[in-house]
């Protein structure tokens, strides 16, 4: 059995074709802006999809994980933070599911990224898991005993929007002094370019320079997995997981800061597992396409 998983990410849409004993069978990537709205990303989408489609025709169902919240069981993206304009409302799951004659999932990135990791990678020993991914922002997911915890409105899991500052920077969702304002990919080279004045444009950038121990950066990174530890310890006094996997585009360059962060964890003697995701960037498309053949299991 075969299936199509999509990640639609701040940078890329991401789509692979997978079999469910969990191999990839062929991959599809292209470079996305989402804040161009809706048509830009409904036809890049079609064109990763069709791209998929093109030589594989055992293909079961499509999966979809994209940023906001998420009603799982109709497909309407029921809110988006206002750097997703037009987002919010578009349901795509009807018009995927007339154009290319199968049942189409959608689902938060976050939380396809938890499914994606719970079955091939990082979180496989574990039933009772979080993920946050530190990417353009900061998604977050949640599994209690194997299910994912969605909520009442769809909301549960969104760590991105847990207030860490009170009366902090302003957040895409009107909020002031969430997460995402501190602990994402997008927070880590704004903070660098903040404390160097130096125009930054990826992590990797920021961290080899913190490496040759450039003082303001030695103390921005200090702080940003301060902050970190506190999201860890927050999650852990909620919902004690197990595990919690990190992933998300940050940690692609980890080997700069991992180790910084997992002694930090340890100072605090929680007996909480830290992990980074295993499937890299492609943990979202993987547990999209899983949503498809776990509503085979029925
Ligand atoms: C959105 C979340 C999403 C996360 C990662 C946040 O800004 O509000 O829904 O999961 O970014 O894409
Ligand atoms: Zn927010």
């Amino acid at each position: 059995m075969n299936a199509i998983g999509i990640d639609i990410g701040g940078t890329s849409i991401k789509g692979i074709v997978i079999n469910d004993q969990g191999q990839i069978l062929k991959k599809a990537k292209i470079p996305t802006t989402a804040e161009l709205g809706r048509e830009h990303i409904l036809s890049n989408m079609g064109s990763v999809i069709a791209d998929l489609l093109a030589s594989q025709n055992d293909v079961l169902g499509i999966g979809i994980g994209t940023a906001g919240r998420v009603n799982t069981e109709t497909g309407d993206i029921v809110y988006a933070t206002n750097n997703l304009p037009g987002w919010q409302g578009v349901n795509m799951k009807p018009l995927l599911e007339s154009e290319y004659g199968r049942s189409v999932f959608i689902d938060n990135d976050a939380n396809t990224a938890l499914i994606g990791e719970a079955w091939l990678g990082a979180g496989k020993p574990y039933r009772d898991l979080t993920m946050l991914t530190l990417g353009t922002g900061v998604g977050g997911a949640n599994m209690v005993r194997g299910e994912l915890i969605r909520g009442a409105l769809w909301n549960g899991g969104e760590w991105g929007h847990v207030v860490l500052v009170p009366r902090g920077r302003l957040c895409n969702c009107g909020q002031y002094g969430c997460m995402e304002q501190y602990v994402s990919g997008t927070a880590f080279v704004a903070a660098a370019r903040e404390v160097t004045e130096f125009p930054y444009m990826t992590g990797v950038e920021v961290l080899q320079d913190f490496i040759k121990g450039q003082p303001q950066l030695v103390g921005m990174v200090d702080r940003f997995l301060d902050d970190l530890v506190i999201v860890i310890n927050n999650i852990h006094h909620s919902l004690n997981p197990q595990a919690i996997i990190i992933g998300g585009g940050l940690v692609d360059s980890r080997e700069y800061w991992w180790g910084l962060l997992t002694t930090k964890v340890k100072q605090l003697q929680l007996g909480i597992e830290v992990k980074s995701a295993e499937l890299g960037n492609l943990a979202g498309a993987i547990g999209a396409a899983k949503r498809v053949f776990l509503s085979m299991e029925g």
